[in-house]
């Protein structure tokens, strides 16, 4: 999972991201990921794999991670090719989810660009050059498909939708807004569209209003009112305390938090937004070795999930053993699991739940 971080100049999105990379996975764990200094990759917490680790005497633990990608440069302007505009417009293209931050913070000492707190100006700024970046590709493609559409009339819906995209744009409206036939919705998704990725508003407030989640700060409530209308979601952070506890140590983080009056990080809250907002789950592998997490999409099937490990597992898929992991961890091990019955044979059509502890069967 990819996530990108954007937002106007100097709201904090450099401290946001900094606080990632420092709290971030040791890479060597994720050849998958691409080394890039604009790149920070995180683990996802999960509680559930020391205890597994302890039921196998796993010699270390691999949790699942995502990536957030730091999207700077974004700027009034920016689809109109202004400060490096649609290098980093194009960038946003790639990633699954959007993390905006906006600035919800008081601070004379921070300038503001556009000289003062506005949360809801500013995310329409930054939402106007997505749109605008949409709709010249939408032009793009609606005069091609209109060439082919003579000869093929086929395309007449493509062609209906397409307009029917490019006019929300052009009220300024973004296209996850619009109401779509499941059809549609994939049709759509593959257009790449950057207003119809998921998005995350990261309300970025002082300390002071950490503890009640920002429920007295206006410009939060400003954030949380426009979320719900466009659908997004919005979490809370104060992305200089992220950059203090992405410093410390597990144990003196906890007890950071508890100072704070937090039960979590900002950026745990911004991983779990990520993965509801995306629709993932994940399932376990565990032997002597590792313990590990791996990421899918809810309602993938145990294929699926066999070649998140490895192509050829998805291939020669057989038969996957599964055990939830409470049951697994209420009977203290594989052995007294099976004992009660609680270990499953599931094959080709098994949809894959949250926390599954999964052991695959396949040729090669
Ligand atoms: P960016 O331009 O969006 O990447 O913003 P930066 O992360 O560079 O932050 C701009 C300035 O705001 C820096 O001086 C930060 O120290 C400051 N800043 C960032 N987050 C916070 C915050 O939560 N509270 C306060 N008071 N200042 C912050």
């Amino acid at each position: 999972m990819k996530l990108g971080i954007v937002g106007l100049p100097n709201v904090g999105k450099s401290t946001l991201f900094n606080a990632i990379t420092q709290a971030g996975a040791e890479s060597a764990n994720y050849p998958f990921c691409t080394i890039d200094p604009n790149i920070g990759v995180v683990s996802v917490p999960d509680k559930r794999l020391a205890v597994l680790a302890g039921i196998y005497g796993s010699e270390r633990i691999l949790p699942t991670a995502i990536e957030f990608c730091d999207i700077a440069g974004l700027v009034k302007g920016a689809s109109k090719g202004e400060g490096l505009g649609n290098k980093f417009l194009s960038h946003i293209r790639e990633v699954e989810a959007i993390v905006h931050v906006v600035r919800c913070f008081e601070d004379p000492n921070v300038v503001h660009v556009e000289g003062s707190i506005g949360p809801l100006r500013d995310i329409e700024t930054i939402n106007l050059e997505l749109i605008f970046s949409d709709i010249e590709m939408l032009e793009r493609r609606i005069q091609k498909t209109q060439k082919a559409a003579k000869s093929d009339k086929s395309l007449q819906n493509e062609l209906a939708l397409l307009e029917r995209i490019q006019n929300a744009l052009e009220d300024n409206k973004m296209a996850r807004s619009l109401e779509l036939t499941d059809d549609e919705a994939e049709f759509v998704k593959d257009l790449n569209l950057l207003t119809y990725k998921p998005v995350i508003y990261a309300a970025n407030v002082a300390e002071d209003d950490l503890a009640n989640d920002g429920a007295t700060n206006e410009n939060v409530a400003a954030v949380r009112e426009h979320a719900a209308q466009e659908g997004a979601e919005v979490v809370v952070v104060c992305a200089q305390i992220e950059a203090e506890i992405a410093e410390l140590e597990d144990e003196e983080k906890a007890a950071f938090l508890e100072d704070l009056g937090l039960s979590e990080s900002g950026l745990d809250k911004l991983i779990r937004a990520g993965y509801k907002l995306l629709g993932l789950i994940s399932f376990l592998t565990a032997g002597p070795k590792e313990t590990r997490a791996w990421t899918i999409v809810n309602g993938s099937k145990a294929p699926q999930a066999a070649g998140r490990i490895h192509t050829d597992f998805e291939k020669g898929f057989i038969r996957a053993e599964v055990v939830a992991f409470e049951d697994l961890a209420t009977s203290g091990s594989m052995a007294a699991a099976k004992e009660k019955g609680l270990v499953r044979v599931e094959g080709k059509e098994y949809v894959v739940h949250d926390g599954d502890v999964m052991l695959f069967r396949f040729n090669v």
